[in-house]
């Protein structure tokens, strides 16, 4: 298995200081995935599944329970090991995008890279071809507040996809896509899985793409049906 997940369980502090209350969002999460898979996961808005996906990425910790990644568990790593070992092994596709907005589309698809290390000749070449991939070309000295919705989802979409990450997570990608961009994106993606036997765990509002992924799971009150 490439990724185990077991009995995670996630709850939030919520409400105003002296009275805040503990509400439980992920209940005995536990499934695993394989290399080469693409896992959709479905559910209605609040069951949790982007709080999975932030814990599965390691941008949260969970309350208790275990992940396991290529035989190494995850769930325990502090903030650094967890950035660390997110650049070299996962994209991370954000359903708000997170663009840094002090940089250009182009500099932001190009700061994984920057972070590896890799020269900036070589990075230059490989940001302009991933960006022309995704129809970006025109507007990569553009900065976040200048590009539409569809183009700031497409350069967090090349952001992930730039280093090559055998684990890509997605949030929505094709959430804020007209139905065209957003077919050109799945099939990006699923291009990708085909091509690098990269792995994809997705969360889908589009019954197209959950059609085209090996699995579905179905998030339900933050358990899995
Ligand atoms: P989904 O992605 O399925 O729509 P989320 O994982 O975003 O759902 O949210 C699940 C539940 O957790 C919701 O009830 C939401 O209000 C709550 N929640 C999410 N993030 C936070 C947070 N940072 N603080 C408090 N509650 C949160
Ligand atoms: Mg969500």
């Amino acid at each position: 298995m490439l990724i185990t997940v077991q009995d995670i369980n996630h709850s939030f502090l919520i409400g105003r200081k002296g009275k805040e209350s503990n509400v439980p969002v992920l209940k005995n999460i536990s499934f695993s995935v394989k290399q080469g898979e693409i896992v959709s996961i479905v559910g209605r808005s609040g069951s949790g599944k982007s709080t999975l996906l932030h814990i599965l990425a390691g941008f949260l910790k969970p309350d208790s329970g275990e992940i396991v990644v290529k035989d190494t568990v995850t769930s325990v790593f502090n903030e650094q090991q967890s950035a660390q070992f997110r650049l070299e092994n996962y994209g991370f596709i954000f359903q708000n995008f997170q663009l840094m907005p002090g940089l250009t589309a182009f500099e932001n698809v190009e700061l994984p890279l920057k972070l590896k290390g890799m020269n900036r000749h070589q990075r230059k070449d490989k940001v302009q071809q991933l960006m022309k991939h995704v129809g970006l070309q025109s507007v990569q000295d553009h900065y976040p507040n200048e590009l539409s919705g569809g183009q700031q989802q497409r350069v967090s979409i090349a952001r992930a996809l730039i280093t090559d990450p055998p684990i890509i997570f997605a949030d929505e990608p094709t959430g804020n896509l007209d139905s065209r961009t957003g077919a050109d994106i799945m099939n990006l993606l699923q291009e990708i899985n085909r091509e690098s036997r990269q792995t994809i765990i997705m969360v889908t509002h589009s019954p197209e793409a959950a059609k085209n992924s090996s699995r579905i799971i179905t998030v339900s009150d933050g358990m899995i049906e």
